[in-house]
């Protein structure tokens, strides 16, 4: 008799390309005593693709309360278990995030198998600004509240990122277009890692018409990319723009001086002018 207690592991499996799949998440999903899948009809296929035996329960969106009490039982028995969804990483806009937090409350060690994660994949080849980012995941299937979520997005400046479905997808950019207006660049990233796979940079209206083109580019699955909002102007100069003013005063007059660094630094240039004066005394 053992009171060592399991481990939940959370296995990311292919968004297409069944080779993307690392060496440690087929191992892990073979050596655990029960893998914890969102539909395991769907699981199966990949797990025999690789022969992985490894018996399966659903775990979904409707079930996902008793499941977790029965999971937990089992992990404070000392079974390890495996967390899988359809495709990419478990709880990202999938079932599981309910399990994790019981498991971790319970202090039992969850541990990530990093993988594919469609969103992940779509930014890292989109060439849109990837520093700073935030996932929306899937906007409201109608309308009116899809639009109000848009519009809560309206001064967003970082990549927003976008599930969306074949049904919704020409609704969803067209949406777009309306909030954030025709010329803000995006990205659809649509069958990523399978035989379609495309990936079509443009303005929302140019993309929008892309769509509507070919009927082909709207079937499949889709990440959107939504270019961050221009950052509003910037007016008070900081501790890097003042050094980049007190360079330039060095070696040129004043006007010419506060011309430059506004230029360089975006800041307005009659507020660089009057910093500049305020240098030039301070200096005299
Ligand atoms: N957990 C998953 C992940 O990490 O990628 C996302 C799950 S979410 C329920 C499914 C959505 O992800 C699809 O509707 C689609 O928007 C996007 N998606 C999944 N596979 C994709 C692919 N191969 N290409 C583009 N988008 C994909």
């Amino acid at each position: 008799m053992t009171n060592k207690t399991g481990v939940l592991y959370v296995v990311a499996t292919p968004i297409g390309n069944l080779r993307d799949i690392s060496a440690r998440a087929i191992d892990t999903l073979k050596d655990v005593s029960r893998i914890a899948a969102e539909d395991t009809r769907h699981s199966k296929k990949l797990l025999s693709h690789y022969g992985i035996r490894t018996p399966m329960t659903a775990l979904h969106e409707h079930n996902e309360a008793e499941q977790s009490a029965m999971l937990l039982k089992l992990l404070e028995s000392g079974e390890d278990l495996a967390l899988i969804a359809d495709a990419g990483t478990p709880l990202i806009s999938d079932p599981g995030y309910f399990l994790v937090r019981t498991v971790r409350a319970a202090g039992i060690r969850v541990v990530p198998v990093p993988g594919p994660s469609a969103g992940i994949a779509a930014l890292s080849a989109s060439g849109l600004p990837s520093d700073r980012f935030v996932c929306e995941g899937f906007l409201p299937p109608r309308q009116s509240a899809r639009r109000q979520r848009l519009e809560a997005l309206r001064q967003e400046s970082r990549t927003v990122l976008f599930y969306e479905s074949t049904h919704r997808i020409t609704g969803c950019l067209q949406d777009m277009v309306a909030v954030f207006g025709g010329d803000r660049e995006a990205v659809i990233a649509r069958e990523l890692t399978k035989t379609f796979e495309t990936i079509q940079g443009g303005t929302l209206n140019e993309l929008v018409a892309w769509l509507q083109a070919d009927n082909n580019q709207r079937k499949g699955e889709f990440v959107i990319l939504l270019h961050g909002a221009p950052e509003p102007d910037r007016v008070e100069p900081d501790a890097r723009d003042l050094q980049v003013l007190k360079v330039l005063l060095r070696e040129l007059p004043l006007k010419q001086a506060a011309g430059l660094a506004a230029k360089i630094t975006g800041v307005p240039k009659n507020r660089l002018y009057e910093k500049g004066i305020t240098l030039k005394r301070d200096d005299a």
